[in-house]
């Protein structure tokens, strides 16, 4: 299809540029490859009906949607199209007035664990979705039989397609569960305390990398920092030096020896016992709450409620298109 945008092309090497000019270590930029990440932008005004969007060039086409979210502002009129692991999504910019909500609980710490995808400080657990570990035979088994087709033949590019549809799959639950999480703590909470993971340097560490991974931790903190801003609660990041697993929750006392693998802490001045992860959550939620917190609050990093009014645009809603 020659759907080619020459301006926004220019853009966007006028931006790579700038890119590898002024960001250390950004390389060169280098030609889109075919298969990789494909798509493509569209400029002009659209139009929403019911499931149905009008394209600039292409015309009506239906998707999966039951409504596609309308377009307040005609400023956002360009779409971006592209295709994932065989199926095409549309995104387009809606422009949308966060609503003010009413937060039913005050502060609260989230301890994100192994075992666990989040422990809460209030004791509610989310448990850890094991999209990818469940996957694994599946997704070994169609990679060894994408290996063994020859290069270039169709049935190798049948072989990669069902290689992707099972990896997209996984993404898919991994990223639903981690929205069903942001959400609930960002709507249901003013003040969300999270820490600082140090994730690149725990993925180094190849026993907790896979679990790591297949938690979205980075994915995580980006979602709750938007969401906290739409729906106006405060979220702290506490410094990842600030001992959560390590000190008492109930007199403060900071246990040294804890090791990685005690599921259960003990404190060894008072005697208080509770779960790791709890007891971590209910140390953020600590740190979050007092006005000085056990590492100081100038290393507390703080979106506010005030970068929500200057910053309405939402990510882009992915319409899934009908083939
Ligand atoms: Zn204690």
């Amino acid at each position: 299809m020659r759907c080619r945008n020459v301006q926004q092309d220019l853009r966007d090497l006028d931006k790579a540029f700038q890119n590898f000019f002024t960001i250390p270590g950004r390389g060169f930029h280098r030609f889109k490859k075919k298969g990789r990440n494909d798509s493509f932008y569209l400029e002009g005004s659209i139009k929403i009906s019911g499931n149905r969007i009008k394209l600039p060039r292409i015309g009506w086409v239906k998707t999966y949607e039951k409504h596609l979210p309308p377009i307040l502002v005609k400023s956002s009129s360009n779409v971006t199209i592209s295709c994932q692991a065989g199926r095409w999504f549309i995104s387009y910019k809606v422009d949308v007035e966060p609503q003010p909500v009413e937060h039913p609980h005050g502060c609260i710490g989230v301890d994100m664990g192994v075992k666990t995808l989040a422990t809460l400080s209030d004791g509610k657990t989310f448990p850890a979705v094991k999209a990818y570990r469940k996957a694994k035979r599946k997704i070994a088994r169609l990679q060894r039989s994408v290996s063994r087709k020859v290069k270039g033949s169709n049935n190798r590019s049948k072989a990669i397609l069902k290689l992707q549809k099972a990896h997209h799959r996984v993404a898919c639950i991994r990223n639903d569960a981690t929205h069903k999480l942001t959400t609930y703590l960002a709507k249901n909470h003013s003040e969300v305390v999270i820490e600082d993971l140090n994730v690149s340097g725990m993925m180094k560490n190849h026993r907790l990398a896979q679990a790591i991974a297949d938690g979205g931790f980075y994915e995580f903190r980006r979602q709750l920092l938007y969401k906290c801003q739409w729906y106006g609660s405060k979220l702290t990041v506490v410094d990842r030096f600030f001992p959560s697993s390590k000190t008492c929750s109930h007199c403060g006392h900071i246990h040294k020896g804890l090791k990685l693998r005690d599921r259960t802490f003990v404190c060894s001045n008072c005697e208080f016992s509770s779960d790791r992860d709890w007891n971590a959550a209910i140390n953020l939620q600590k740190a979050g709450s007092s006005p000085v917190s056990a590492c100081g609050a100038s290393n507390q990093r703080s979106a506010s409620a005030g970068q929500m009014r200057r910053n309405r645009k939402r990510t882009p809603d992915e319409g899934h298109v009908q083939q």
